[in-house]
């Protein structure tokens, strides 16, 4: 059973340097800009931001932000620039999004929802506030997976502190520490 789950560790490793496996449907973050919180999602391939230059221009620095620190895992509508808006607002924007791009504690991400594209299947992997999901047979049995794992690695600087553990079994440390 062990070496199983070594084996899985293992591909998870060579999963998260390969983030174009996988495909975010949907994601919602909490930002932590300047001055305020806001809320970003992203649902079908459209961002929405609550801040008020979004609301005014469709487009700010937080979304611009996650499109750069995301844009492996996004689909070509969820990469598109947003709406041609005054040039010296959106260059203020962009230096703003390469700032916060190198601040990713900035960035939380509450809930998400993704397509992984393994060796063999595809699965759907999500997460919210009870934690993580993924459809493959592994995780029914160990309650972490590969798939899991891979995007834990990936996007480990904006995950709570909740969606990084290793799951229920508490077993990846444990054998990380004993291949290491
Ligand atoms: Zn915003
Ligand atoms: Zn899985």
């Amino acid at each position: 059973m062990h070496s199983d789950l070594i084996g899985k560790i293992e591909k998870a490793r060579r999963y998260a340097e390969e983030p174009e496996r996988i495909a975010l449907d949907e994601i919602t973050v909490r930002f932590h800009g300047g001055n305020n919180d806001h809320r970003v999602r992203l649902v079908d391939g459209r961002w929405t931001c609550d801040c008020e230059v979004f609301h005014l221009r469709g487009v700010c620095a937080h979304v611009m932000t996650l499109q750069k620190v995301l844009a492996p895992m996004l689909s070509a509508d969820a990469r598109e620039p947003g709406p041609v808006i005054i040039h010296s607002e959106l260059i203020s924007m962009i230096e703003k999004s390469r700032r916060y791009a190198h601040e990713l504690d900035r960035i939380e991400i509450q809930a998400l929802r993704a397509r992984f594209r393994g060796n063999n299947n595809d699965h759907v992997l999500t997460l919210n506030a009870s934690g993580w999901l993924c459809d493959c047979s592994t995780f029914r049995v160990w309650h972490t997976c590969a798939h899991v794992m891979a995007l834990q690695r990936i996007l480990a600087p904006m995950l709570p502190a909740v969606a990084r553990e290793p799951g229920a079994m508490s077993i990846e440390e444990h054998l990380v520490g004993a291949l290491s």
